[in-house]
């Protein structure tokens, strides 16, 4: 099987020296197997993604040596693939609208069962208050973007019933094998819930688009960071449902400042394009990361 990596920045701020570990990394790998690393700009979050910042963080990959076959995908393009996978899921009686606001949420939320978690990786756990008491394949169109949609977890382990929750980490530095991860659904509904599959903004989700992106650019490896390692299981259980291929994953470090804080998008002092104009070159950045020339 050839390998196909990605690399997936949104354009909301300049790539900073963790972003350019992932597309390094996710470039190096794909080179090591004879195989092909694409691009994809992940600009669904329009109030925040800028036509500036996805110029300079081209600019930067090819400066710091990388190439990738054209067109680049850019979700902003594919919102109408988007819309016609959440009308599918829809009539499938997989999602349901959400109304409450934020405090309606955490309000409901404050009192888990003992050793229960409030948040999860998409952000407060869902307390289930809109979720149809028994899913039911609605005959009514899906109600127009704007509207929040939620994924309904145990219509979802109903409709997948033994399906295996897993998928295959090559990241795991320890020991340098791959290892396959098993959530059960228990799991996924303490520590997941029901999350948001298209947020009112955008029409979509990350969660959403990922899964359909990666599925139609054929990705067969995706390297991210180690912070994305909670989410996959929710990627893992969209694939089941949509009949997609599970890549594999490859979860990197998370590369920190010198006082050991995650690097954010805000951490201008680690863009690389600050680097550059100190006279650091590409070798040295990726001397910084250690990772060997390629
Ligand atoms: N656009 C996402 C980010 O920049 C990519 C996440 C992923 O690689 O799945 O965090
Ligand atoms: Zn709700």
């Amino acid at each position: 099987m050839t390998i196909i990596t990605r690399f997936a920045p949104s354009p909301t701020g300049p790539l900073h020296l963790g972003h350019a570990y992932s597309a390094l990394l996710a470039h190096d790998l794909a080179m090591a197997r004879r195989g092909t690393f694409l691009l994809r700009i992940e600009d669904i979050d329009q109030s925040r993604s800028r036509p500036e910042w996805e110029e300079q963080i081209l600019h930067d990959l090819a400066w710091l040596g990388l190439s990738w076959p054209q067109p680049v995908m850019r979700q902003s393009a594919r919102l109408a693939q988007y819309q016609s996978t959440l009308t599918a899921l829809w009539h499938r009686g997989l999602i349901y609208p959400c109304t409450c606001t934020r405090r309606d949420i955490s309000a409901a939320a404050t009192a888990p069962q003992e050793g229960a978690p409030l948040t999860g990786p998409d952000g407060t756990i869902y307390p289930g208050t809109c979720r149809p008491v028994t899913p039911q394949t609605p005959v009514a169109p899906l109600p127009p973007p704007g509207t929040a949609l939620r994924l309904d977890m145990r219509a979802a382990q109903s409709t997948l019933a033994d399906a295996a929750l897993t998928f295959t980490e090559t990241g795991t530095p320890t020991n340098g094998h791959a290892e396959v991860i098993h959530t059960s659904w228990d799991d996924v509904h303490t520590s997941i819930g029901d999350i948001v599959l298209a947020r009112p903004a955008m029409g979509t989700s990350y969660h959403l688009s990922v899964v359909l992106d990666d599925a139609a650019q054929g990705i067969t490896l995706i390297p991210r960071g180690a912070d994305l390692f909670d989410a996959t299981v929710i990627h893992v259980i969209l694939q089941h449902l949509l009949n997609l291929q599970t890549p594999a994953y490859h979860h990197h470090r998370l590369i920190r400042d010198d006082t050991g804080k995650r690097l954010a998008k805000r951490d201008d002092a680690r863009a690389i394009s600050k680097y550059r104009a100190d006279g650091a070159t590409p070798a040295d950045i990726r001397q910084m990361l250690n990772l060997t020339r390629h």
